[in-house]
């Protein structure tokens, strides 16, 4: 099997078994395997689904991953991830800009962009959530594609999280990102690592149970992503690594080897696990030495044109 991003034929198979299919404890009929590329360390499966793109226009996914898509739930799910994202990008870029966020959703996010913002552009394949979004002002396309049609060349920040591991095509995701962007302008693109850590202790139970999903056709890393980015033409490229989870979480999954620390984004809220040891402190220490460390769970990617 030939490397899916950089060509390669040092690939190897590094899992082969069921995998989870949305939330916790529900798993794909079939066994995936999944491949690593030795030389851009990119992992990645092949799309499981006839229809990808319906999938993610109509409701099934959103239901699949939270329970339901109502526009209430989705605001408890993702209204906390925000601060994350302010995180990622700073407060100081947005405003008077022309800002796309690409896979919205309901537009948690983009409601607190555009308090700042000149104009807010929404990308998201949902129609449902489309016309929640269209409803608070925010300019909704379907597609970046779509969008291309009307901003080509004239939106100054580009934001998307979360989204680039379940496209088919990674590279023409980042060539619409570059089109669509203003000379000068910056694309800030999230997306969760390998998981080193966790991946090192637990092996295939984190692996089958969190890593590798349906829905994830890529885990990607610096390498890889530099490499895709610099043939649709950025230049200035930057990484920076980011912990979401704490000591907490990595202490709950070594004693019961599941999710129990977490709450909110797979589906059911999860039993909360604390240890009277582990303080605050140890918490905020050890996610910083990940970050610092490039071994956290999230990077991101500062892409200008
Ligand atoms: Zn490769």
């Amino acid at each position: 099997m030939k490397c899916k991003v950089c060509g390669s034929e040092y690939t190897k198979v590094v899992y082969n078994g069921k995998i989870r299919d949305g939330g916790i404890d529900v798993w794909t009929e079939k066994d995936i395997t999944i491949y690593q590329c030795d030389d851009c360390k990119v992992l990645w499966h092949e799309n499981l689904y006839d229809d990808i793109k319906g999938f993610y226009e109509g409701t099934e996914y959103r239901n699949q991953v939270n329970g339901n898509s109502s526009e209430t739930h989705f605001y408890e799910l993702h209204d906390g991830e925000s601060a994350d994202k302010f995180r990622y990008t700073g407060t100081k870029i947005f405003r008077d800009k022309v800002v796309a966020d690409i896979g919205c959703g309901a537009g948690a996010w983009l409601d607190f962009v555009k308090g700042t913002a000149k104009e807010t552009i929404g990308i998201e394949p949902s129609k449902v959530f489309r016309d929640l979004i269209q409803h608070k002002g925010i300019k909704a396309f379907p597609y970046a594609e779509d969008a291309k049609t009307v901003y080509k060349g004239e939106v100054d920040v580009i934001t998307s999280f979360d989204v680039i591991e379940h496209v088919e095509n990674p590279a023409s995701f980042l060539s619409d990102i570059y089109e669509l962007l203003a000379p000068g302008g910056e694309a800030i693109v999230g997306t969760p690592t390998d998981t080193p850590v966790m991946r090192g202790l637990l092996g295939e139970v984190y692996e089958r149970m969190i890593l590798f999903t349906a829905q994830h056709l890529w885990v990607f890393a610096p390498e890889n992503m530099k490499l895709m980015a610099e043939r649709v033409g950025f230049s200035d490229i930057q990484f920076r690594c980011f912990q979401t989870y704490d000591f907490t979480n990595l202490l709950a999954w070594l004693q019961y080897k599941k999710p129990l620390s977490i709450g909110g984004n797979f589906g059911t809220p999860q039993k909360k696990v604390n240890y009277d040891f582990v303080t605050e402190t140890l918490n905020a220490v050890y996610k910083s030495e990940l970050e610092k460390n490039f071994m956290g769970d999230y990077f991101v990617s500062y892409l200008k044109k």
